[in-house]
């Protein structure tokens, strides 16, 4: 009998996040031929969303609109989800592991009595099985799970898995009345950015990070137009957030975010483990230190011993004309 798989598609800042066509992509490499693919998309005015969502899924995408979900509320967007889930009865949910993905995962899990995988950065599909691997021990061992049955919960590490491309068919978009719980027993007043960067640090493809090496707020200065030159987010390391050089939301590691980007430039980190752990996974990573026996150097794969205030402005100065 065919099964039915379930994205929840996140909406952040008005525009889909990637993530949502990464845990898409998680869903057609887990799936059989001929299984059913639905959407779950929730927030306030995101018709369009839901139309651009459209392009990637090949059954139904339900629409819940409405302004009491314009925030993230845990108590409202589970309550609206589930009123979705009790209709498609799903095999499979799969949501970004993100924060979001990561409060809703268990809600949902407990909710459907699914087993639940979470953190996962990639699949592999053999003819007998699906797996799942995962990182544990902050990055430095992995495993790979199986699941025995069904009802099942899946959370995708932003950045892992490719992104699903368009399909030539659309969707059909349906849309679904939400009523909001008598009783809330929490509400969002407000939610107050920390950041100002243009590209979210976990999504990010080019991430430059300070350590306490940037000795300053303003050292951050030269790591903040790198990063704007190449498209990128700033990231720093919990030494430098310590050190009040920059706010606690950028920092990376294993009591701070964990990024996988396509590049990520260490500028006056050492490389503690607890650091490594939110990174280590980066495909390329470039170190900037001017210590030569500095840790970062040994996982690095280019490596640049040299004071990061005069090698940085070069770096800028460089790729500005190379991608003039
Ligand atoms: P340092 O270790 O002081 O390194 C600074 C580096 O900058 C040095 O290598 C130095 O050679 C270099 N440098 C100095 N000046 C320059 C210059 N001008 N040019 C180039 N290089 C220069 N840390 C995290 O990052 N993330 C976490 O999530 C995290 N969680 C933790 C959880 C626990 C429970 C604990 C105990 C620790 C945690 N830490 C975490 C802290 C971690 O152990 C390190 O203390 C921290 O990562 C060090 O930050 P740093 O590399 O910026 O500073």
């Amino acid at each position: 009998m065919n099964k039915s798989y379930v994205v929840i598609a996140e909406v952040r800042s008005g525009k889909l996040r990637q993530v949502t066509l990464e845990a898409l992509q998680a869903i057609a490499i887990a799936k059989e031929d001929g299984d059913l693919v639905a959407a779950i998309i929730l927030g306030h005015q995101i018709s369009h969303i839901a139309e651009q969502l459209s392009q990637y899924v090949s059954g139904q995408i339900h629409v819940i609109d409405h302004t009491d979900l314009e925030i993230y509320n845990a108590e409202s967007y589970f309550t609206a989800i589930q009123q979705v889930l009790d209709t498609l009865n799903p095999h499979a949910v799969f949501l970004g592991h993100t924060a979001t993905g990561r409060d809703l995962a268990p809600m949902i899990a407990a909710y459907l009595h699914a087993g639940q995988l979470s953190d996962v950065i990639s699949i592999e599909k053999s003819e007998t099985e699906v797996r799942y691997t995962r990182p544990l021990y902050a990055g430095k061992a992995f495993e790979q799970k199986k699941f025995t049955g069904g009802p099942q919960v899946v959370t995708v590490r932003p950045n892992n898995i490719a992104a699903t491309d368009p399909l030539d068919s659309q969707a059909e978009i349906i849309t679904i009345a939400y009523s909001p719980p008598s009783l809330l027993r929490t509400i969002v007043k407000d939610i107050i950015r920390k950041t100002s960067g243009k590209v979210d640090l976990t999504e990010a493809k080019i991430v430059v990070s300070g350590g306490r090496g940037v000795k300053s707020i303003a050292g951050f200065k030269p790591l903040q137009e790198l990063a704007e030159v190449l498209n990128g987010a700033v990231g720093a390391s919990r030494g430098a957030c310590d050190a009040g050089y920059c706010d606690y939301a950028l920092q990376i590691g294993q009591t701070g975010k964990v990024v996988t980007p396509e590049i990520y430039i260490a500028c006056g980190i050492s490389g503690a483990i607890q650091h490594l752990a939110g990174m280590s996974q980066s495909r390329i990573i470039i170190a900037i230190n001017k210590d030569p026996e500095a840790p970062i150097f040994k996982i690095a794969d280019y490596g640049i011993v040299g004071d990061l205030f005069v090698v940085v402005p070069l770096l800028t100065e460089e790729f500005k004309k190379a991608l003039a």
